[in-house]
């Protein structure tokens, strides 16, 4: 059963609470009751479509052979091709792969782009690996998943310890066993490959073009908005850069070497030259900083917005009643556990969730595969505009139903997501219509 799946998930040790996986069914049960959903669609979209679990052998460095385990989990196609990423990482099982394959299913979904969930990830730790190693380790994971992957079934893309050049070596080794070229099999290729030029900023920028249509909901003007960005890498960066240029008082900031507090504002044109050549990227020693702060104390600072956009389960049932700020917009992936949604809910507290708020990055991937398909390449503007497009769409379908059912952002998000799967399920499949 998907329930046994998810609540064995998550490291040893670790408070249920940080369960994101039992978290993220939790939000999709409320919003399958809300929507009255019958147990068999229930039944349904707990589980997966297909999954696979392949061993892939690896001549390492030393001459011996090592066996890793990876997975690929296809969750939900009624809306599209399979579309998730590829993760490295030690912590990688089939549980794991099979929760987040679903959450791709309800992003892609509230996002409204044509695809449908999937996941990938192969159990390993990617720092032991010499590169070498590590692309044969991919190109023998892409022979091993070729029967189930294509360019109009199931794209995958980089996600935790991949990135651009394994997307190349992936492009690189399913083009040669498909006698043509394939740049469309992935997303998030170097530009030279067939990437989308926007990819890069598009999860960030469309964090912080989302918090702009929030405060222009809300009649608020992002000159008298203060905030505070938690995680000043990819996502962190290049929101709080967005939100700069438009007026907002970036007033904290942090990495994994602390967080930095400047009353006035930081210019993050500033930071982001210092971060360019400081020591592995880290914020550590910027000098225009009047504070020294840590991690959890920006995270109850007297600010308006807070954006959450390092790791999960940053606020949670023992900081969520600290939490000064009204809004907040995640960037990260379930940086808020349910305990802490409800206490901040029940507070007043806007919370615009990961679904809807860091679908940028997906929406900016389906940009992508299409340019492939067609063989255009758009340009900057072109790419940033059409995701903005579909971000202030998005939010304003969920914030009218927020208002209109006087339910949460996030609940609203999840509502919508199913509703939109369960539709094309029935549009698909006239057996389903009476459930
Ligand atoms: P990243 O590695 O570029 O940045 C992460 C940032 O968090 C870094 O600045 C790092 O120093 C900081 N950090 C690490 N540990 C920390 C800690 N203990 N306290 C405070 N800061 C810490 O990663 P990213 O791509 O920006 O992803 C950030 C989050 O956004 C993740 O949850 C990711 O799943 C999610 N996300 C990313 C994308 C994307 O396109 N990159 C898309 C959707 C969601």
């Amino acid at each position: 059963m998907a329930t046994d799946v998810v609540e064995k998930s998550g490291s040893a040790g670790e408070p249920a609470e940080f369960n994101m996986l039992a978290n993220a069914r939790a939000y999709f049960e409320a919003a399958a009751d809300r929507l009255g959903l019958n147990q068999n669609i229930k039944d349904i979209l707990q589980r997966t479509e297909r999954e696979l679990m392949v061993n892939i052998p690896v001549n390492m460095d030393d001459g011996s052979v090592q066996v890793f385990e990876g997975y690929r989990v296809q969750h939900n196609s009624a809306r599209g091709p399979y579309k998730g990423g590829i993760r490295y990482h030690p912590q990688v099982s089939m549980d794991e792969v099979r929760a987040l394959a679903a959450l791709m299913t309800w992003k892609c979904s509230v996002a409204d782009i044509p695809y449908g969930g999937g996941k990938g990830g192969i159990t390993c730790e990617p720092a032991d690996l010499s590169t070498r190693e590590l692309e044969q380790l991919t190109r023998n994971f892409v022979r091993a998943i070729r029967p189930i992957i294509g360019p109009r079934t199931d794209i995958p893309a980089p996600d935790v310890n991949t990135n651009a050049t394994v997307m190349a070596w992936i492009v690189d080794e399913y083009s040669s066993l498909e006698g043509q070229a394939v740049p469309e099999i992935v997303t998030g290729k170097p530009i030279l490959m067939g990437g989308s030029l926007g990819r890069r900023e598009a999860t960030g920028y469309g964090v912080a073009r989302t918090a702009l249509e929030v405060l222009s909901l809300l009649g608020r003007s992002p000159e008298a908005t203060t905030v505070a960005v938690q995680g000043f890498g990819n996502v962190g960066s290049w929101a709080a850069e967005r939100l700069y240029r438009a007026g907002c008082k970036i007033i904290a900031i942090s990495d994994v070497s602390g967080g930095y507090f400047n009353p006035e504002g930081f210019d993050i044109d500033d930071v982001m030259r210092y971060q360019e050549t400081s020591p592995r990227g880290l914020l550590q020693g910027y000098p225009d900083c009047s504070q020294k702060i840590t991690n959890e104390e920006l995270l109850s600072l007297e600010v308006n917005m807070l954006i959450p956009a390092a790791l999960e389960n940053q606020l949670h049932s023992g900081n969520a009643g600290e939490v000064k700020a009204e809004i907040i917009v995640e960037g990260a992936n379930g940086p808020t556990t349910l305990l802490a949604d409800k206490i901040l809910y029940e507070r007043g507290t806007i919370i615009v969730p990961d679904i809807l708020a860091n679908a940028g990055g997906v929406t900016v991937s389906y940009f992508e595969w299409v340019q492939n398909l067609y063989g255009f390449a758009w340009e900057f503007d072109d790419v940033i505009n059409k995701m903005d497009s579909k971000m202030v769409t998005n939010l304003k379908n969920v914030w009218e139903m927020s208002q209109d059912e006087d339910i949460s952002l996030r609940e609203a998000a999840f509502t919508i997501a199913i509703k939109r799967v369960v539709e094309s399920m029935k549009l698909r499949n006239s057996g389903y219509t009476a459930m």
